[in-house]
């Protein structure tokens, strides 16, 4: 009973322990890596908003808090706690490759790996053989669409792989909230706004500038 009981306050320390939605945000803006503005993605669509998470990562120790705060939400989950620390962690591009090893860092993990894309194809090195990876969380520094994600899942799956926990420092809720049946964690829940068309963009009309960002 006692043991619980200091389980759940343990719990709630943790979860205290996890910075608001919006102390992240002023993380990401004050590195620049939340930008304001006119943006026209490569897909033609327009938005007032992007993220360039890389910098946010760019320094040590905002990295730091991005990938441990993110790593208490899934040392909440016992499936992953009762697991640790053979666990894998895995990112499905460079982009989460330091959320990974920061994660690790936090969790105390075995492994970690990362998918690349080669020909326009997703995968992980050569030699990465079925068997040899843990039980897994995937981490990302964003999910737009979840289609790497989604990608990731396939390639984890065919190593023979569980899926115990998915994340992101930040989720479009327009993406996927689940996968495998795992939740989607995530540190901010962005409700981005995307015009299909020009004719819809509100900083078109205005005649605010556009930029055209890469990905
Ligand atoms: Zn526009």
């Amino acid at each position: 009973m006692y043991a619980l009981a200091r389980k759940f306050e343990e719990e709630k320390r943790m979860v205290e322990l996890i910075p608001s939605q919006d102390s992240i945000m002023q993380i990401l803006k004050r590195t620049g890596a939340f930008r304001e503005g006119h943006f026209i993605y490569p897909n033609g669509k327009h938005s007032p908003h992007y993220f360039q998470m890389p910098l946010a990562f760019r320094y040590y120790d905002t990295a730091r808090v991005l990938a441990v705060a993110l790593s208490r939400k899934f040392r909440l989950e016992k499936d992953i706690s009762s697991q640790l620390p053979k666990i894998s962690i895995i990112s499905p591009s460079s982009g989460g490759i330091p959320v990974a090893f920061g994660v690790r860092d936090a969790l105390s993990a075995e492994q970690i790996y990362w998918a690349e894309k080669e020909e326009g194809q997703r995968m992980f090195r050569q030699y990465v053989n079925q068997g040899e990876v843990n039980p897994c969380i995937i981490v990302d520094d964003i999910i737009r669409s979840g289609h790497a994600i989604e990608e990731t899942v396939d390639l984890v799956k065919k190593l023979g792989a569980r899926i115990i926990g998915c994340g992101a420092i930040v989720r479009f809720i327009s993406a996927p909230s689940e996968i495998e049946d795992v939740p989607i964690k995530s540190l901010i829940e962005y409700d981005v706004r995307m015009y299909e068309k020009e004719q819809e963009c509100t900083e078109c009309k205005e005649g605010v500038p556009p930029e055209h960002v890469r990905f």
